[in-house]
């Protein structure tokens, strides 16, 4: 048996006296040979490292089975030791312990400080069997930051920045005082090592200075209570430099202003004793007005009891004094480790269990209670108000990146987290394996996958859904250069058309000679502005042949009915079929939704398209009509207003209905119906078309004609058959005179 092993064994049974010698022993060996020949990055045998934390974790006089999970932690993960053979050999408890902290351990290799969340909410998800993964881990993360210096820097910074962030904090909830003071004055030191330096320099300066001084209040103290006949134990604390930086940064003010950096602590027997030694030092100095704190009747949440004053000593000079028992110091220094020294022995296998008053315990039973009831992290952070990164949800992709959103974001955000061209071609998801809308709200720790197309162009409605800036940005970018494409597209079209009507032949040689007389600085501009419906064909027409100015073409009237092929083939130009993203039916069904999609086939891209004021439904034969700024308006081919377009055949669309037989959809119309002046008669209308399943959107009614009153109905229905089904049953109540379908 070797000295240490020897050390430690006797140091647990020390305050365990029913310890399991055998089993620290047998850990003991077992943790050494695993090892074998490992070094650390000092150069240390490896063994080295568990066998300080099981010290660190024996000096807070934690159980025989803690002590042996802390000789055993790194075995799993570093050795070829297996979680069963640990089973078998120490049993399921240490097995589970050991288990935990392999898989901590998997997740500490972090690269950046978002990713720290993640790591976090597992790490507490593995306390929610045993606090005490949680303590080994606390241990061993305090035993790496003792030897960082070894570690290469980059790595010593991730390392010092997650404990500043996640474990020293977490060491303070729990109650640890000291060890959240070590772990975070480590930590300073490299992660301002300049600061931490000047913090050293000028307490070593004011320490010399006041050397004499604080020697002289020690003694004061412990005389004085000497007279009393008080058992008090005196002793002296110097703030870590980090809470003295800390200080400084948090009030703006000079060390040399920082009345606390020197402190006192008298330990005393008994409560009643604390309250006895307050009377002797207030007796004997002022007290500072508004100092005095009795945590000792009031705990803090932390379970944390002491009396503090703040008095002026000897030489006129504050002083900062912390009353409070033995028992009340273990609790205010080891925390929830503490209860280990006070606790019931649960049944024979001697699990740890804190006394059940304490505030930490019930803090403790609460955030265990939560993460078994709920599994939700999230929740959990907000309860603890550690509320580190709980603003944000951390999502991977199939190869295991971590991309990291705020609160909200959906696979959109997701895509162009990753890359903008994955955003601009992304069609559909799959969320943990399964194909989900792309609407749905992303959770910690979803495998994304981002399906995308090379046709794909984002649909300019992407921008509300995204809630990310930089997908914003990117789908803004993306349709504006998209629309304004097809705007050049359709400007091209409809320059090409013009010029030939006027027995002209098209050239952008011939157009780039026009550019001053327009106003426009490239051909491109004057195609978009043509494509936009801001200058005419004949503008540009007479820019280029100035001299043909006078000489417009014979006006002609098109003719409605036409050949499907469309009026001059635009519908293969622009013949790209909106694409909706998803791949599910029910992703698409979301996005649709969202995006108040027409399907219509042959607008290509990302032009803006609605339904003329009477509506178009499916069975209609369409047209599209580029409206000037606003994109492209479907019209019915009856439609009256369409003759107001006769003379632009440059904008005129072919357009064909797309519908998806899976995915039923209604559509505007309006209904112009003549019923008898009656009551009831309205209410008969309406249930007319309700009984047909038409949706009634509005009605306006006008008296035209005494006797009669007409009822115009903006309704919606699937299709034309439908419509026409609506009307025939209006026609056939008694009190309706005439019903039909209202055209613009
Ligand atoms: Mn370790």
């Amino acid at each position: 048996m070797t000295t240490r092993q020897y050390e430690l064994v006797e140091r647990v049974l020390s305050y365990q006296p029913n310890a399991d010698e055998a089993l620290l022993n047998r850990a003991y060996v077992y943790a050494m040979k695993a090892h074998g020949n490992q070094k650390r990055a000092s150069g240390a045998p490896f063994f080295s490292h568990p066998l300080e934390v099981a010290a660190i974790l024996a000096e807070m006089r934690l159980d025989d089975a803690t002590i042996a999970t802390a000789l055993l932690h790194d075995t799993i993960e570093d050795t070829e030791v297996t979680r069963g053979e640990i089973d078998t050999m120490f049993g399921r408890e240490i097995g589970t312990l050991v288990d935990g902290l392999t898989k901590i351990k998997k997740l500490d290799l972090v690269t950046k400080k978002a990713e720290q969340a993640e790591n976090f909410r597992k790490l507490l998800l593995a306390i929610s069997s045993d606090i005490r993964v949680l303590l080994v881990k606390l241990a061993d993360r305090l035993h790496n930051m003792r030897t960082l210096e070894h570690m290469k820097p980059a790595k010593r910074r991730i390392v010092a920045e997650e404990t500043m962030d996640i474990y020293a904090p977490l060491a303070g909830r729990m109650g640890m005082q000291w060890l959240r003071e070590e772990l975070e004055d480590r930590a300073f030191r490299w992660l301002n090592p300049e600061a931490y330096a000047a913090v050293v320099d000028r307490l070593k300066m004011l320490r010399e200075q006041t050397q004499g001084l604080i020697d002289e209040i020690e003694h004061a103290l412990t005389s004085k209570l000497e007279e009393a006949k008080l058992q008090a134990v005196v002793s002296r604390r110097e703030k870590k430099p980090y809470a003295i930086w800390n200080k400084m940064e948090r009030k703006q003010i000079s060390l040399e202003q920082l009345s606390d950096i020197y402190g006192f602590r008298i330990v005393v027997p008994e409560v009643g004793d604390c309250y006895r030694a307050i009377a002797v030092i207030h007796t004997t100095w002022h007290a500072v007005p508004g100092r005095f704190k009795d945590y000792i009747s009031n705990p803090k949440q932390n379970d944390y009891q002491s009396i503090h004053t703040t008095i002026v000593g000897p030489r006129h000079q504050r002083v900062e004094l912390q009353i409070r028992t033995e028992r009340m110091h273990d609790v205010a220094e080891y925390g929830v480790a503490a209860h280990a020294l006070y606790k019931d022995i649960n049944g024979a296998n001697g699990s740890m269990v804190p006394s059940q008053d304490s505030n930490a315990y019930r803090w403790l039973r609460h955030l265990v209670g939560m993460l078994l009831d709920g599994d939700n992290p999230e929740e959990f952070l907000e309860h603890t108000k550690l509320e580190l990164f709980q603003d944000q949800v951390f999502c991977f992709t199939p190869k295991g990146r971590l991309i990291a959103l705020p609160r909200g974001a959906n696979p959109i955000d997701f895509a162009y987290a990753v890359h903008t061209d994955i955003g601009n071609t992304c069609v559909g998801t799959k969320i943990n394996g399964r194909p989900m809308p792309l609407v749905t709200e992303l959770r910690n720790g979803d495998e994304v996958e981002i399906i995308t197309s090379e046709a794909q162009i984002p649909p300019s409605a992407w921008q509300s859904l995204a809630i990310t800036g930089k997908a914003r940005s990117a789908i803004r970018r993306a349709t504006r250069d998209a629309v304004r494409a097809q705007y050049g597209k359709l400007g091209r079209e409809i320059l090409v058309r013009g010029f030939q009507r006027r027995g002209k032949t098209f050239s952008e040689d011939n157009l780039n000679l026009a550019l001053k007389r327009l106003s426009q600085k490239t051909v491109e501009d004057v195609l978009a502005a043509v494509g936009r419906g801001e200058l005419g064909s004949a503008e540009v027409v007479r820019a280029v042949y100035p001299e043909e100015a006078q000489a417009e073409p014979p006006k002609r009237r098109r003719k409605i009915k036409r050949s499907d092929e469309g009026w001059f083939g635009l519908g293969k130009v622009m013949g790209l079929k909106f694409r909706w993203p998803g791949s599910s039916g029910r992703a698409k069904k979301d996005a649709k939704d969202a995006f108040s999609g027409i399907p219509i086939r042959g607008l290509g891209g990302d032009l803006p398209v609605s339904f003329a004021d009477g509506g178009a439904v499916p069975g209609d034969r369409i047209v599209g009509i580029l409206t000037p700024g606003q994109g492209i308006t479907i019209y019915p081919i009856h439609a009256e207003a369409l003759k107001a377009f006769d003379e632009e055949p440059e904008r005129w669309i072919d357009v064909t209905w797309d519908i998806d037989e899976d995915n039923p959809q209604r559509f505007p119309a309006k209904l112009a119906v003549t019923v008898l002046n009656e009551p009831g008669s309205l209410a008969q209308v309406a249930s007319v078309i309700g009984e047909a399943d038409g949706n009634i959107q509005n009605i306006k009614m006008t008296n035209r004609v005494a006797d009669y009153t007409e009822i115009l109905i903006d309704l919606e229905v699937w299709d034309l058959k439908h419509l026409n089904d609506i009307v025939a049953g209006l026609k056939g109540k008694d009190m309706v005179s005439s019903a039909a379908r209202a055209l613009i």
